[in-house]
């Protein structure tokens, strides 16, 4: 099996903080390798906050030493001072290279969808709300009674995949004030960031783009097209390709009233479709294609059709359409309805891998944030906020630990088997930080055989006078 260890990827990591640019001045009581590494200890560790891992030095000073390499911890305030002054593109630049062992190990290759490509999605998070602690940074939502709201978010761009619960975070983009701009505008600005970040630092991946109803423009598809991805983005009716779900509505009605041979009916739609001002190509004529599967009490439908245009305003741009809904046999009820657009040709062999693909968007928010503040990351507690970078560097730290998690669990045996016996994570933090607390180990992947296997102390001794 191909196994990147953790206490491999902590080695790494520690000997990169090494090396970040110090601005202190000379008086250094704790190396900046140390700080940052401590960092990422903490979100490692799952620790609830800075004071509970401040509180456990002491014990877990031989632990942290081995397993993370951290010589001298500091105190959170400390930690604090250090990380508000990092800037976060170094700790991202680590986060780079821990992915770039991902694929050394071709562990990305089990992510692929499509043959070369990966499902790539993205979402965002709030990770840090006060009514009067702020930065520079923070956003700002002023309310009625002149109270306002300070706010960090962040942008995460992260492979799935529909059969996998792990997902790969592969870069981050907090979504800050600037002035002048609104709350959506600083999304949206975010969003043409981190799209620009992710492809310029993965230029040997490719990826089909998994995108929110908002990014259904003309722009915006010949982006990615551009830069030789492809995208299966979700339409709304009134978003900017509503149009193609009129286009196929009235292309289904053709179709119907053609299959049911009732003329009449077929010249009213044909007419509607005129006026509406769709074209219709006299070669490669759209026609809505129907597949439908049961599935115990329920009929999954599927329309597609290839070669509409985007809008009246690119009538040039041809898209591909895929409507899906889920109707209850007994009742004929709708229960689901999506609709996307593709540039990948749709045919009856694909049509369901494409759907699959399409609702593998919302997994971002399963898997990754619903970990991130269910599964014991801590993710909205507040750890600090500091002046300058601190609250974007304590959320790109958590990134990484939950990353190199990721990675156990895609490719450590004895990670899976802990998991497949503790069932939910945050009781594998627990047993981790217990251990961890009380004994000496060797290595974080000691740790986790503990907790599989179990411990044999041969000998137990009590240090009453021990300080
Ligand atoms: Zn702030």
């Amino acid at each position: 099996m191909k196994n990147i260890k953790i206490d491999e990827l902590f080695k790494y990591t520690k000997a990169q903080f090494d090396k970040f640019k110090d601005h202190r001045g000379a008086n250094k009581q704790y190396s900046i390798g140390d700080c940052v590494q401590s960092g990422l200890a903490v979100f490692s560790l799952k620790d609830s906050s800075l004071l509970s891992y401040n509180n456990q030095i002491t014990e877990r000073l031989e632990n942290l030493k081995r397993i993370y390499k951290i010589n001298n911890p500091p105190s959170d305030g400390q930690m604090r001072e250090v990380l508000d002054e990092i800037v976060p593109i170094q700790i991202e630049r680590v986060k780079r290279e821990v992915i770039k062992k991902i694929q050394q190990k071709e562990l990305l290759k089990e992510f692929e969808y499509f043959p070369g490509y990966l499902l790539l999605a993205v979402d965002g998070v709030h990770h840090f709300s006060s009514k009067s602690v702020n930065c520079v940074n923070c956003l700002e939502r002023n309310h009625s009674d002149g109270t306002i709201t300070y706010s960090h978010s962040m942008l995460a761009s992260v492979i799935t995949h529909p059969t996998k619960k792990i997902v790969i975070p592969l870069c981050e983009e907090p979504i800050v004030h600037q002035d002048g701009q609104t709350k959506n505008d600083c999304e949206i600005n975010a969003a043409i960031r981190l799209f620009d970040k992710t492809r310029t630092r993965h230029m040997d991946l490719k990826f089909i783009r998994l995108e929110d109803a908002l990014f259904a423009n003309g722009p915006h598809i010949q982006k990615i097209q551009s830069t030789g991805d492809k995208y299966i983005i979700c339409v709304k009716e009134g978003s900017g390709a509503g149009s193609v779900i009129k286009q196929y509505e009235h292309l289904l009605e053709i179709t119907d009233a053609e299959r049911l041979a009732n003329k009449k009916a077929a010249a009213k739609a044909h007419k509607l479709y005129k006026w509406h001002g769709i074209e219709k190509p006299v070669a490669d004529k759209p026609v809505v294609k129907v597949l439908e599967l049961k599935e115990d009490k329920i009929l999954k439908v599927y329309h597609y059709v290839n070669g509409l245009y985007l809008n009246e305003a690119h009538k040039e741009m041809k898209v591909n359409f895929v409507h899906y809904e889920e109707r209850s046999i007994t009742t004929n009820k709708i229960l689901k309805r999506f609709d996307w657009i593709t540039d990948i040709s749709v045919t009856q062999e694909n049509v369901e891998k494409i759907e699959k693909a399409g609702r593998a968007r919302w997994k971002i928010e399963n898997e990754t944030f619903n970990t991130l503040k269910n599964q014991g990351y801590n993710f909205k507690h507040n750890f600090g906020h500091g002046e300058k970078n601190l609250c974007t560097n304590f959320a790109l730290l958590m990134m990484l630990a939950f990353l190199i998690d990721q990675i156990q669990q895609l490719s450590n045996e004895v990670f899976q088997k802990v998991l497949a016996k503790k069932k939910w994570k945050k009781y594998i933090w627990e047993d981790v930080r217990s251990f961890f607390r009380t004994l000496p180990f060797e290595s974080m992947d000691m740790i986790y055989k503990a907790i599989l296997y179990g411990i044999k102390v041969e000998y137990l001794a009590i240090q009453e006078n021990s300080d």
